[in-house]
């Protein structure tokens, strides 16, 4: 079947009230009927109606087992349920289906490819190099692989601005996976991926994407970066929780062992040997996270409806709002100014500790994050061990903004 589930929509203009206006979570009030201003979506976005519609439509319609049973609703349930992976596939621009694999989420995309490829091609003596911006999901995984088989881990370092200093990366050597992510959840900064991966493949170096953060703010087009994984999350694309993607070029994951036993995932079974089955199922063990494929489709539909340059118009204008707003604000530094970013903006208050921040702006309404994000090799960096973190979407107002920074500059007036 040809990968355009998703290419006939037509695109919409972006009005950020009419896209709020289908978050039935943001017309939630907090504490003393405060209105939620919700800017922790780098954790995890709102759901549109849409989404929330398709999984109670799934559970009302259509819940049966998929690859199964014989009668109408499992039939139903599988159609729906590859579907979605097209709909995935078209998404990434990936060359067919199988290349498409369902897991819980990046976290465990990233698990899968150290155990399986890992294990089969990372030797003793060699290296997997990251960079000192990776999420915790994408150093541990490496890390046991490593620390299993005798390989090291090595890191491209951070600038002052939160962006790559690739100057040495010739002089590593060994290098056998690049493992980096697209955009930094702590920095905001976007990495120039499709480069990295030209120069990994010129030396016969594997790549995988971590696209946790990006997915939901720049394209993603697999054949067009080049990698040779991208993984990411549902819940951070206004999907599911509990729902993820494995991208992997074909001839890489047909050549990969299994990852998980079980149903689904076999050829023959008997006592004295198993086969496993094709790819993708070889590594879908058991009952997969239906309503979450169906529900993550459904959320890549409604996404692919608006237009991502206007989306990012309006991310760069609210990016800019924050900065300058809190950059009058005494003693506070915003960490990470690299100049391609998308809307994250972490910051530190001389002084004063960013839980406490946290703290005292959640009591006005204003939803952000604060501690090392899952990052805490990159604190070290920095020489921090927290910051406060706020984050958008595409339901991000302008007064979103402006509840921030008076929360913000009123935190830090009690604060000090
Ligand atoms: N990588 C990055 C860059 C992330 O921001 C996150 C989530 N914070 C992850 C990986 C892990 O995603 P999940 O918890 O959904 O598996």
């Amino acid at each position: 079947m040809p990968l355009s589930v998703i290419e006939t929509q037509t695109i919409a203009p972006f009005d950020v009230a009419t896209v709020r206006a289908q978050f039935p979570l943001l017309r939630r009030t907090v504490y003393d009927n405060r209105p939620l201003v919700y800017l922790d979506s780098a954790a995890t976005s709102q759901k549109p109606q849409c989404v929330i519609d398709a999984i109670v439509d799934y559970y009302t319609q259509h819940n049966s087992n998929v690859h199964r049973s014989a009668h109408a609703l499992s039939t139903e349930a599988t159609v729906m349920f590859e579907d979605g992976r097209r709909t995935v596939a078209s998404f990434l621009n990936a060359s067919r289906p199988e290349e498409i694999i369902f897991t819980r989420g990046t976290t465990e995309a990233i698990n899968l490819i150290a155990q399986t490829w890992g294990h089969m091609h990372v030797r003793t003596g060699d290296v997997v190099l990251l960079t000192e911006m990776e999420h915790h999901a994408n150093i541990v995984p490496w890390q046991m692989l490593c620390e299993r088989v005798g390989a090291s881990i090595r890191t491209i370092p951070v600038d002052e601005r939160g962006v790559l200093s690739i100057d040495a990366i010739n002089e590593i050597q060994n290098v056998k996976v690049l493992a980096l992510t697209h955009v930094s959840n702590t920095l905001g900064t976007i990495n120039d991926v499709k480069s990295l991966c030209s120069w990994a493949r010129s030396r016969g170096i594997v790549t995988v994407v971590d696209g946790a953060q990006a997915i939901s703010h720049i394209k993603a087009d697999v054949q067009d970066i080049g990698c040779d994984f991208y993984a990411f999350s549902g819940h951070k694309l206004y999907g599911p929780t509990g729902i993820g993607v494995l991208y992997g070029r074909y001839a890489l994951l047909d050549a990969m062992p299994p990852y998980q036993g079980g149903g689904s995932m076999i050829s023959t079974v008997s006592f004295e040997q198993t086969t496993y089955n094709d790819v993708p199922v070889r590594f879908e063990a058991g009952t997969p996270n239906i309503e979450g494929v169906v529900a993550l489709a459904a959320a890549i539909r409604w996404f692919s409806s608006f237009d991502l340059g206007a989306l990012a118009e309006h991310e760069q204008m609210l990016l800019a709002r924050t900065s300058d707003g809190l950059s009058t604000i005494d003693g506070l530094r915003v960490i990470g100014t690299a100049p391609h970013k998308i809307g994250i903006v972490s910051f530190v208050v001389e002084g004063v500790h960013a839980a406490d921040i946290g703290a005292l702006v959640d009591r006005q309404g204003v939803a952000i994050r604060v501690g090392h994000h899952c990052n805490m090799p990159l604190m070290q960096c920095y020489g921090l061990t927290s910051t406060a973190r706020a984050s958008f979407a595409m339901y991000t107002s302008e007064h979103d903004v402006d509840q921030l920074l008076m929360a913000t500059n009123k935190a830090v007036r009690m604060l000090r």
